[in-house]
């Protein structure tokens, strides 16, 4: 051994991908860059895409944001940035399971939730409508402007300069309702994983917020069953214990029944590659019935959580602050940081402005432009 990389050859991560499944994709097939760079000699074009994302400022603020309940209702729920490691752990294992490039999914998975403003979907909502002019706002495309262009890197290109499979995923969930082939199945496994985890989790932090009850949530089918399942093993649990054994329950369920159906689709489409496993659509998804059951335990968590009434005046509340800092920022925009200037309508540079804020630099940006806040 001399010192140099190079008498590692061939590196690891090439070798792992002799090992994927032939609809994986490989990133030895990968069509590079915007901006080619020379290869890294031990990491994979994805596994740099990785790296990118978490040394991002974006991925950091991702700690500041929330993901259905404010900082101010306590500590132990999640925050955007949990949510989006807990996303990528599932992600990752669904991936392994399916033989499918983990390297991808991981960076896909810490990356699809970097374009959300503060304030979750009641920041990304009052920020579509002052935008309406202007094309509208949605966190999967602000996610695209982020890796492209808002982010910087010590290159003096715009942007982390990701790979073009990356992109790709990334514009996919930026397009969903988008006729055509259904996206890659490495896609397909992060909104898999994301929708597992957000229903499993709501449901939890409601419950430790007192939200809802345990016995509440026996009225949907899905929990129900969780719960009964759960019972056959322990007899007699406490409430907490309850809770953390149906979240743990129905998180395998899924999981299990996920890949079981999804292992059974693949291998009845006869999918070999990874541009005929996109054509024959969507093959990541739970069996019908788990799926009606997902769908009505969803209904339940949007009718009992998130139309609550603490968070329904926590969204008032936000939605007047950001129209109130849009048209505040508007109105004097020297007060606009330059480097969002540069290239942007003014609109648009306000809502990449506003929506890089953590919840609480928000706030403070109210308290220091509006004087107040608004009550
Ligand atoms: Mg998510």
């Amino acid at each position: 051994m001399d010192g140099s990389f190079d008498s590692w050859q061939p590196a690891g991560w090439l070798r792992h991908e002799a090992l994927l499944a032939p609809y994986a994709q490989r990133a030895s097939s990968s069509r590079g860059r915007e901006h080619p760079e020379p290869e890294h000699p031990y990491r994979s074009p994805f596994a740099r895409d990785r790296d990118r994302i978490v040394h991002s400022a974006a991925f950091r603020r991702l700690s500041g944001k929330m993901q259905v309940f404010t900082g101010e209702m306590g500590d132990y729920h999640r925050t955007r940035l949990t949510h989006t490691l807990e996303v990528s752990g599932l992600a990752r294992t669904m991936a392994g399971a399916l033989g499918l490039n983990e390297s991808l999914v991981e960076v896909l998975a810490l990356m699809h939730d970097l374009g959300h403003p503060p304030f979750g979907h009641t920041g990304e909502q009052a920020l579509d409508r002052v935008l309406c002019d202007e094309g509208g706002f949605n966190h999967n495309r602000q996610t695209l402007r982020i890796v492209d262009r808002l982010e910087r890197r010590w290159l003096p290109v715009p942007g982390l300069n990701l790979s073009r499979e990356v992109l790709d995923g990334q514009r996919c969930r930026a397009e969903k309702h988008r006729a055509g082939p259904a996206p890659s199945l490495e896609v397909q496994v992060v909104d898999a994983a994301d929708s597992v985890a957000y229903d499993t989790h709501d449901a939890d932090d409601a419950l430790v917020l007192g939200l809802i009850t345990l016995d509440d949530l026996l009225e949907t089918r899905l929990w129900s069953a969780a719960s009964q399942r759960f019972r056959t093993r322990y007899a007699q649990p406490s409430d907490d214990e309850l809770r953390r054994g149906v979240v743990h329950e129905l998180i395998n369920w899924q999981m299990t029944a996920l890949l079981t159906a999804t292992q059974s689709r693949i291998a009845a489409a006869g999918v070999d590659t990874p541009e005929a496993a996109c054509q024959a659509g969507v093959l990541v998804a739970p069996d019908d019935e788990l799926a009606e059951l997902k769908l009505e335990f969803e209904r339940y968590l949007f009718a009992r959580v998130y139309r609550h009434h603490s968070l329904c005046t926590m969204r008032e509340r936000v939605t007047a602050m950001i129209g109130e800092l849009f048209a505040r920022l508007l109105d004097d925009p020297d007060r606009l940081p330059r480097e969002y200037r540069e290239g942007e309508s003014l609109p648009r540079a306000v809502a990449d402005f506003l929506a890089c804020q953590t919840d609480r630099s928000c706030e403070q940006l109210a308290d220091a432009l509006l004087g107040q806040r608004l009550g």
